[in-house]
C-alpha cells in the first residue's frame, strides 16, 4: 500500500508552554477546526481530550505525552469537516502533547526528541516566563525550529507589544511578528496578517469560519510599521528578495514583493532556525488558531528537511547515517512506553528511516531481541485506530513489545542501527513507601516496575539498612501523580512518608586507597586485592571507571565484578547513605591468588578501597537548588523577600509586571516543602510561584552536619 500522504506534506510538531499559557486549549481547538473532534471540550470543565488520564483532568495539567493525528489545508477558511476534504491539498499533523509543568521534563525532553517543530505558547499578560524559557531552551538544544504564539490577547493586562519584546529580551532577536492584534483585551476582535495585509475575523458560534476584510482605519499606520520591521528581517535572508526590496524602498516599500515569496524565504529561515514568526490569538475565545495552523504547514520542517538521522553499528560502534526515506531499512526509536487499562503496554515509536507493515519482525538493537509486530496504531489522545502500515516520519504505537523501553530503537535486521537515546535528568526528591499487606507488596513491586519503564525519571530502590521502598522524582507533584496512579490503576494500598531531598555526596580531591578481602583459614579461601583511585570530576558528568591494570596484576575475569564493587559503594554512599557521583575510579593495581582468588572477594575489595578512599578524599554533600518566580501584589514584597531569604534563597532580580512585583532568584530545594501554603498565607492567597530544578551545589557545612548526624533529613 503506498503512503497517503507526501513526507514534504508531513508536520510532527508539539505545542510547549508554561503551565496555564494555554496549550490544552490551543491544542483543543486544533483538534476542533481539523474535523477531529466534533466539540470544543473546556479545560476547565476537566473535558479536554488531550488530557485523558484521571490524574490529569482532576488537576487540570497535562502529563502523558500523548500523540494525535490530524489534517489541515492551509489557507482555508472554513472547519475541515469530512465533506469539505480534499486529500491532495492537505497536510498531516501528527500532534504531540508535551506536558507544561516542570515536574514532568522527562516527558518534555523526550517529546522534544522525536518532534520536528515546535509551538511555543506564551501567556500574552505574562510574557516569558521562567518555565517558558526552559523548555524554549531545550527546544533550541534539540534544534527545533519554531513559532512563537502569543495567547490570551483577550485577557485584562494583555500586551502583544510587551510580550514581543519580553520574547527580544530574554529568547531571541531573531523572533519576527507576522501579526498584529485587532484591539486587546476586551476589545481584541481578530488579528491582521502582515504578510497578506489583511485583516482576519473568526465568526460562527466557535470561530470555525475565517473571514477576511481590508485592514482597519486606525490600525493601516501601526501594520505598516510592523510589516516594515518584519521585511526587513525577512529580506536579509536572501540576496534576490533583499535587493528587489532596496529598489522599491523610496516609494512602496516591498509593495512588489508577493507574499508567497515572503513565505518562502521565511520558511528557509525558519528551518535553519534564524527567524522565529511570532503570531497572537485568544484560543479561548476562538481567535487566531487557524492562521497558527497554515503557519505550522508554511513555516515548520517536514522530515524531509531534516539532516539525516545519525546512529551507531550495536557491533562496531561506527557512525552509520540513514537518510530519509520510505525505501530506507527501517530504523525507529520508541520514545514512550504507557500502560494502558484497554491494551496492555503501549510503545510509541517514530519513524526516522524505513516504513514497517504489521506482521513484520524488526530487531531491537538495543536489548538485541526480535520483536514480531503483531498491530500497528495510530492514536488519537486515548482512541486508536488499527493500521496496516507506517512509513518514513510517522508516529504510531505497537502492543506489548516485549522488552521495549524508552528510547530503544527498533529496525531492519538485516541493517542493525543504534539511535542516540535522549537524555534526562535525576531526581531530586523521593519518599518512602510501605504497602499496607503482603498482597499489596507483591502488586507494589509489579507495579513500581511498570511505573519505571514507563518514565525514566522515575527511580524504585531499597533502602538497604531498612529494607523499605524509596521512590524519587522530579518534584513533589511528580511523586502525587505516580502514587495516585498507583493507588487507582493497580490497586495497591500504600502509605507514603514525607517528601525528602536526594542529596548526592561527592568528593573534593584525588585519593588512593587498597581494598584488601582475603579469608584464608582451611578450606578454599578468598581473595581479592586491589589499588583505586578516585578524581573528582566536574558537576553533573557522572561516574567514569577507568582499568589501567598492566602486566595481568589482576586477571581481567574479575574486572568487571570490581568494577560492580565500585558502583555498588558509590549507590550506598560513604558520608550519609547518599549517592556519590561526579567522579572517575580508576583501577591501578592489585593482586590475585591462583585459587582463592574470586568475583566476590574482588568485589567486596573494591567496596571497601572506594570508601576508603572516599573517607581521605574528603566528602560534601550536594543538594538540588531550584530556580523559583515568585509573583505578588506589591504590598507583600518585603514579606516574600523576608520569607525568600531565610529559606536561603539568593534573589536574582526583582521587576514590575502590571501591577504586580516579580521576584526571581534560587533556593535550595530542602527550603521549599509546603512554600506554596506558606505563600498562600503570607499575600493572603494572592502570590503564585514557578518553581523548576537548576542545578547541585554544595550543602553548606552546619546544614551538612545536621545531616549527616541524623538531626535533619
Ligand atoms: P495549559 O496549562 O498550558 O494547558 O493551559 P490551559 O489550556 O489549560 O489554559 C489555562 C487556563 O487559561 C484555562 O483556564 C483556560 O481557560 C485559560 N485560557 C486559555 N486560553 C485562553 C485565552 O485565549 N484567553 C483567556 N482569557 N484565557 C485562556
Amino acid at each position: 500500500m503506498p503512503r497517503e500522504y507526501p513526507l514534504e506534506k508531513t508536520r510532527n510538531i508539539g505545542i510547549i508552554a508554561h503551565i496555564d499559557a494555554g496549550k490544552t486549549t490551543v491544542s483543543e481547538r486544533i483538534l476542533f477546526y481539523t474535523g477531529v473532534s466534533h466539540k470544543i471540550g473546556e479545560v476547565h470543565e476537566g473535558e479536554a481530550i488531550m488530557d485523558w488520564m484521571v490524574q490529569e483532568r482532576e488537576r487540570g495539567i497535562t502529563i502523558t505525552s500523548a500523540v494525535t493525528t490530524c489534517y489541515w489545508i492551509p489557507g482555508i477558511r472554513e472547519r475541515l469537516v469530512p465533506q469539505a476534504r480534499e486529500k491532495s491539498k492537505e497536510y498531516r499533523i501528527n500532534l504531540i502533547d508535551t506536558p507544561g509543568h516542570i515536574d514532568f521534563t522527562a516527558e518534555v525532553q523526550r517529546s522534544l526528541r522525536v518532534l520536528d517543530g515546535a509551538v511555543v505558547v506564551f501567556d500574552g499578560v505574562a510574557g516569558v516566563e521562567p518555565q517558558s524559557e526552559t523548555v524554549w531552551r531545550q527546544a533550541n538544544n534539540y534544534g527545533v525550529p519554531h513559532i512563537f504564539f502569543i495567547n490570551k490577547m483577550d485577557r485584562m493586562g494583555a500586551s502583544f507589544k510587551g510580550s514581543l519584546e519580553s520574547i527580544f529580551k530574554k529568547l531571541t532577536h531573531n523572533a519576527v511578528a507576522i501579526q498584529i492584534p485587532i484591539g486587546l483585551e476586551a476589545n481584541f476582535k481578530g488579528v491582521i496578517d502582515l504578510i497578506d495585509q489583511k485583516a482576519l475575523y473568526f465568526e460562527g458560534d466557535y470561530g470555525e469560519r475565517v473571514v477576511e476584510k481590508e485592514i482597519p482605519d486606525e490600525l493601516k499606520e501601526e501594520a505598516k510599521e510592523y510589516r516594515e520591521k518584519m521585511l526587513e528581517k525577512i529580506v536579509a535572508e536572501d540576496e534576490k528578495l533583499l535587493e528587489k526590496y532596496l529598489e522599491k524602498k523610496e516609494n512602496c516599500p516591498g509593495g512588489d514583493i508577493s507574499p508567497e515569496e515572503i513565505r518562502e524565504v521565511l520558511r528557509q529561515a525558519v528551518l535553519q532556525s534564524r527567524l522565529v514568526p511570532v503570531l497572537c490569538g485568544a484560543a479561548l475565545q476562538n481567535k487566531g488558531v487557524q492562521p497558527l495552523l497554515d503557519a505550522v504547514c508554511y513555516y515548520l520542517p517536514s522530515p524531509l528537511d531534516l539532516p539525516p538521522v545519525k546512529g551507531t553499528d550495536p557491533q562496531t560502534n561506527e557512525e552509520i547515517i540513514r537518510k530519509v526515506g520510505d525505501d530506507e531499512p527501517f530504523a525507529a526509536l520508541v520514545f514512550k512506553v504507557a500502560t494502558d487499562p484497554f491494551v496492555g503496554s503501549l510503545n510509541y515509536f517514530r519513524v526516522y528511516a524505513g516504513h514497517l507493515k504489521k506482521g513484520d519482525t524488526v530487531l531491537n538493537s538495543t536489548t538485541g531481541e526480535k520483536n514480531r509486530i503483531g498491530r500497528l496504531l495510530q492514536m488519537h489522545a486515548n482512541s486508536r485506530q488499527e493500521i496496516e502500515e507506517v512509513f518514513c516520519g510517522d508516529i504510531a504505537a505497537t502492543v506489548s513489545l516485549k522488552g521495549a523501553g524508552t528510547g530503544h530503537t527498533l529496525c531492519d535486521i538485516s541493517q542493525p542501527i543504534l539511535l542516540e537515546k535522549p537524555t534526562f535528568p535525576e531526581p531530586v526528591i523521593s519518599i518512602r513507601i510501605n504497602p499496607e499487606t503482603k498482597a499489596d507488596q507483591e502488586k507494589m513491586a509489579h507495579a513500581l516496575k511498570k511505573l519505571a519503564e514507563e518514565d525514566p525519571t522515575f527511580r524504585v530502590k531499597e533502602d538497604l539498612e531498612t529494607g523499605e521502598t524509596v521512590i524519587s522524582g522530579m518534584g513533589e507533584l511528580h511523586l502525587d501523580v505516580l502514587t495516585d496512579r498507583l493507588r487507582r490503576e493497580f490497586k495497591v494500598n500504600a502509605a507514603t512518608g514525607r517528601p525528602q531531598v536526594a542529596y548526592k555526596e561527592t568528593i573534593i580531591k584525588e585519593c588512593e586507597a587498597e581494598g584488601k578481602y582475603i579469608r584464608q583459614s582451611g578450606g578454599r579461601g578468598q581473595y581479592g586485592h586491589v589499588y583505586l583511585r578516585l578524581t573528582p570530576r566536574q558537576r553533573g558528568s557522572g561516574f567514569e571507571f577507568v582499568d589501567k591494570i598492566k602486566g595481568g596484576a589482576i586477571p581481567q575475569e574479575f574486572i568487571p565484578a570490581i568494577k560492580k564493587g565500585v558502583i555498588e559503594a558509590m549507590e550506598r554512599g560513604v558520608l550519609a547513605g547518599y549517592p556519590l557521583v561526579d567522579m572517575e575510579v580508576t583501577l591501578f593495581d592489585g593482586t590475585f591468588h591462583e585459587v582463592d582468588s574470586s568475583d566476590i572477594a574482588f568485589k567486596i575489595a573494591a567496596v571497601q578501597a572506594v570508601q576508603e578512599a572516599a573517607k581521605k578524599a574528603g566528602l560534601i554533600l550536594l543538594e538540588p537548588i531550584m530556580k523559583i518566580e515568585v509573583v505578588m501584589p506589591v504590598e507583600f514584597f518585603g514579606d516574600v523577600i523576608g520569607d525568600l531569604n531565610r529559606r536561603r534563597g539568593m534573589i536574582e532580580e526583582t521587576k514590575d509586571r502590571g501591577d504586580l512585583k516579580v521576584v526571581e532568584g534560587k533556593v535550595p530545594l530542602a527550603e521549599m516543602f509546603g512554600y506554596a501554603t506558606a505563600l498562600r498565607s503570607l499575600t493572603q492567597g494572592r502570590g503564585t510561584f514557578t518553581m523548576e530544578f537548576c542545578n547541585y551545589e554544595k550543602v553548606p557545612e552546619n546544614i551538612a552536619k545536621e545531616i549527616v548526624e541524623g538531626k535533619r533529613r
